[in-house]
């Protein structure tokens, strides 16, 4: 059974929030709302960009924007200087609005129609992503000129969710891809890799760099230089829990360490001057953004089997605001209830939908507070990343979440312990 409760009570900030924790504000929003909502901490946002800048100086960072395609978030980052790794053209377009310049924006999708690829030329979209020939041949046709770059296949090993049957061809295909490219007036530009979303382990990282290196030798014997490398996403959350509850815990620092060496290694072998830029979307955005939700009903129930449990069902699910309970859990605060008797739960969404509910193995219970009543409201923390993207319209008529944002003031819960 997992103890999501503070383990001390004198403050609402939970003392084992990551270390750069959303601030008081953040807290004082989720307490404040009148209604169910995401609450986004665009200071906690602004703090994992500038550690992020911080630890890999030489990585331009491009938010990807499905992990919170938000205006006030984007435009924040924009203002940091933060570019935009869209996948549609209505994303170019939200970026455009959002202020980011179009230099610093690419089209990160290796699936788009000519009609998507045409659209965004006229948006001034200059860089594309590719893994397959009819796409290099349609950038071509309806992006005359314009720089692509090959994203190589990763395994996924190591991720909550990996992304490799998709997305991506092995090196000798990028090879060949890039070399087609300059045959079609296309720019070959550069190499891109994602590890997979919420990657626990540095050894993957090391893996694409190797596959990024043994690519890019290849691409040099053959007189293609690229100009740039693109490292993906998949930098994790640190605030979240495993299925079963559990800390995750991700070796950030390897993982900085790691990609430091990478980042030079793969200089060296070029030789020329090589750009970096990285696309990470959850790990800006996941820690900083919280759900209020309220407790429909926590009741008891008999299964087939003869086992009564408790059901702790929510006002948000997998089907407005939650979709990630698939692979994880988040850590749940009953500001109504800071003390009293704990009981083990499954928790579930509103929907009559049987997926929409977290993990059902006993390992994954939740405690939960007995008293809690119909009403109460229930915090989600940590649930920023994927949250508004993933929003249905209104499955079973429980509407999309609003969302609102905070600006901190300085008092962060690390000032709290
Ligand atoms: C989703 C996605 C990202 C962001 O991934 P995170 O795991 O959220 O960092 C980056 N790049 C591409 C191409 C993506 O599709």
């Amino acid at each position: 059974m997992n103890d999501h409760s503070p383990r001390t009570t004198g403050s609402r900030v939970p003392d084992d929030a990551p270390d750069d924790a959303p601030e008081e504000a953040l807290y004082d929003a989720l307490a404040a709302a009148p209604d169910d909502r995401i609450v986004y901490d665009l200071s906690g946002i602004e703090r994992r960009y500038r550690r992020l800048r911080h630890e890999l100086p030489d990585v331009a960072v491009r938010f990807a924007l499905k992990a919170c395609p938000v205006d006030e978030v984007i435009e924040h980052l924009a203002r940091l200087g933060a570019g935009a790794d869209a996948a549609s053209p209505r994303e170019l377009a939200q970026a455009r609005r959002a202020g980011v310049p179009a230099d610093l924006t690419h089209y990160g999708n290796t699936v788009k129609s000519d009609q998507d690829i045409a659209d965004a030329h006229r948006l001034g979209i200059r860089t594309f992503a590719t893994d397959n020939s009819e796409d290099l041949a349609a950038i071509a046709a309806h992006a005359p000129g314009a720089r692509v770059y090959c994203r190589l296949a990763t395994s996924g090993a190591g991720a909550l969710w990996g992304l490799s049957h998709k997305f991506g061809c092995p090196p000798g295909d990028a090879v060949r891809l890039l070399t087609a490219a300059g045959d079609l007036g296309l720019v070959p530009a550069g190499l891109s890799v994602h590890v997979g979303s919420q990657q626990m382990t540095a050894d993957a990282w090391s893996e694409a760099l190797d596959l990024l290196a043994t690519t890019l030798t290849e691409l040099l014997r053959r007189g293609i230089a690229p100009d740039h490398i693109n490292l993906g996403g998949g930098l994790p959350a640190l605030g979240c829990l495993d299925r079963y509850g559990n800390p995750l815990d991700p070796p950030l620092d390897k993982i900085f360490a790691v990609l430091r060496e990478g980042v030079g290694r793969l200089r060296r072998i070029h030789g020329g001057p090589l750009a970096f830029v990285m696309e990470p979307g959850r790990h800006l955005v996941a820690d900083s953004g919280a759900v209020r939700a309220r407790v429909v009903r926590l009741a008891r129930r008999r299964a087939p089997d003869g086992r009564v449990r408790h059901w702790l069902y929510l006002s948000c699910g997998k089907f407005n605001g939650l979709y990630e309970s698939d692979a994880l859990q988040y850590r749940l605060r009953f500001p109504t209830h800071p003390g009293g008797e704990r009981i083990p739960a499954v928790v579930a969404g509103p929907t009559c939908d049987s997926d929409d509910a977290w993990d059902h193995d006993d390992r994954a219970l939740v405690a939960v507070p007995r008293a809690l009543a119909s009403g109460d409201p229930v915090w989600v923390l940590s649930s920023g990343a994927y949250a508004t993207s993933y929003l249905t319209q209104g499955f079973n008529g429980f509407a999309p979440l609003p969302h609102s944002c905070v600006a901190g003031t300085g008092r962060t819960a690390a000032d709290h312990r």
